[in-house]
């Protein structure tokens, strides 16, 4: 019997086959780099260099041969180009999807990039994965659909005249068409776990402070958070095992000890059997999250991954969050009024973009930012310089900051009664590239099932759950008490024990 193509396999596969040299990672860089060439069209990827990524691998296969590799060394990944990438090591620039930043060179790496490669500087050795490029996003992370990338969209591998999702549908639609198997992605409103569910993955958006956000490029900072997107929960695990952790360069990191999530995974639940390993555990359902206007085929699909986990002895309990639907006026007040002011370094002195023509400094300014910006982020910049300003802020910025307490305070008192919470993570599947037709309320609107836990800073998954509408996949999502990230792992992989749904690969990215 042959072995099934490498891209095939997952992160846990790969270190496996990797660690018992089976395979090399220059084979494997090799492969993959190819795939990525081949199904270009599919615009997932904004940047890659193939002569430094081989000579990553050389670098990972000495490693493996000493025997002091990692469980991840060798092991293919990419990043979203939200996070910073040093130049002089990778070759690869580093633009958050927007012409501000084209060609932008940055001096250094990102704590989740180096933690997951070469390791910080002065620090011990990373894990020691492979870069393989930059993947497409939405411009700052602002959207859900990859359309307001400044590079054209990336397309789901599922019907690629469908979106993938967003800001992370570069990462979503890679690890779909099994270009890579595992990559980084931030979520500051949902941008992990939509596209995961969009594009049939598995994507965990850790807690508030889990993942350092040095050099991940701001959106809204209270809210930005790095995690993993892979094929399974296994695989998350052991890519957040390895970018999470305190870091002394990101004063909103939590300090904490270093956590290993595939331990946490794997670790029985007490009363646990073989055929049961979730019993015990309580899984509240808002009522907020099934309305009459969830598309059947979502409900439908969430209803029968929940009836799988009750099989496997979890307890459905009914929930509420009343305030779900106020987490849209809220996210959009206080994501706008954060990047209106994280944005404001963009004046064409300090980073990227400078228009050629002007005729004073204030002009300048005002034609740097006119040529760099797209609409989306103009759109944000003037709202939330609209409601930071004076007699605007206690009436909007204010406001929401209440709400987002009292949010917070809803999913406490839910965790009394129950130890995770799930639901959908998007209202419909996939949508079609330029169907909302550049109406961003749409948009704005199908955010409200993965904002209530942006807000409250607490973990968030999507789990793959089957199918709905035009055979696009349906994501079920899973949302933890605060650095609870171990039971939403530990649950998606039980499920993923039982179920295929994470398994089936996109027809069209044979
Ligand atoms: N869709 C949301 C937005 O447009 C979330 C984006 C994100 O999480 N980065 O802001």
């Amino acid at each position: 019997m042959s072995a099934p193509p490498l891209h095939d396999w997952g992160v846990a596969e790969l270190s496996r086959a990797l660690r018992e040299r089976r395979i090399g990672a220059f084979e494997a860089a090799g492969h993959f780099l190819a795939r990525v060439a081949a199904h270009a069209p599919l615009g997932a990827f904004l940047a890659v260099d193939a002569e430094r990524t081989l000579a990553e691998a050389r670098a990972a296969d000495e490693r493996l041969a000493r025997g002091d590799g990692g469980p991840l060394t060798g092991v293919p990944v990419a990043h979203k180009d939200i996070f910073v990438t040093d130049f002089a090591r990778t070759g690869l620039a580093s633009t958050a999807g927007s012409r501000m930043l084209a060609g932008y060179r940055s001096p250094f790496d990102a704590t989740v990039v180096a933690r997951l490669g070469p390791g910080e500087p002065g620090g011990p050795p990373g894990a020691g994965m492979v870069t393989l490029g930059k993947l497409n996003c939405d411009e700052f992370a602002m959207g859900s659909a990859n359309e307001n990338s400044a590079f054209g969209p990336a397309r789901n591998p599922w019907d690629t005249s469908r979106v993938p999702g967003g800001s992370s549908g570069g990462s979503a639609a890679a690890v779909a068409a099994r270009l890579v198997p595992g990559a980084t992605g931030t979520d500051t409103g949902g941008s992990i776990r939509q596209p995961a569910a969009f594009c049939g993955i598995t994507g965990i958006k850790p807690t508030y402070g889990v993942c350092s956000r040095y050099g991940l490029i701001a959106f809204a900072s209270s809210l930005d958070q790095a995690g993993p997107m892979a094929r399974s929960a296994e695989d998350c695990a052991l890519l957040l095992s390895a970018m999470s952790g305190f870091d002394a360069r990101d004063s909103t990191s939590a300090e904490r000890p270093p956590q290993d999530f595939h331990a946490l995974m794997q670790h029985p639940r007490e009363g646990a059997t073989a055929a049961r390993p979730l019993q015990g555990l309580r899984i509240g359902l808002p009522r907020e999250f099934f309305p009459a206007a969830l598309s059947a085929d979502v409900a439908s699909a969430v209803r029968a991954a929940l009836a799988e986990l009750e099989a496997l002895g979890a307890t459905l309990v009914d929930v509420s969050l009343p305030r779900t639907e106020l987490s849209i006026p809220v996210y959009y007040i206080i994501a706008p009024a954060e990047a209106s002011s994280n944005l404001s370094r963009f004046d064409g002195v300090k980073f990227g973009h400078r228009a050629a023509q002007h005729a004073d400094l204030l002009d300048m300014y005002k034609r740097t930012r006119a040529e760099g910006f797209g609409a989306e982020v103009k759109r944000r910049i003037m709202i939330g310089t609209y409601v930071l300003s004076h007699g605007y802020y206690d009436a909007y910025y204010l406001q929401a900051q209440k709400l987002r307490r009292m949010i917070a305070d809803d999913f406490r008192q839910c965790f009394e009664s129950c130890d995770v919470i799930a639901g959908p993570v998007a209202p419909t599947v996939a949508w079609s590239i330029g169907e909302q037709g550049g109406d961003p309320l749409q948009a704005y609107l199908a955010d409200v099932f993965t904002l209530p836990a942006s807000l409250a800073g607490l973990p968030g998954m999507s789990v793959p759950a089957g199918f709905g509408a035009h055979g696009m996949p349906v994501g079920l999502q899973l949302v933890g008490r605060h650095f609870d990230e171990g039971t939403l792992l530990h649950a998606a992989h039980a499920l993923q024990q039982a179920t295929d749904w994470h398994r089936r690969v996109p027809g069209g990215a044979t």
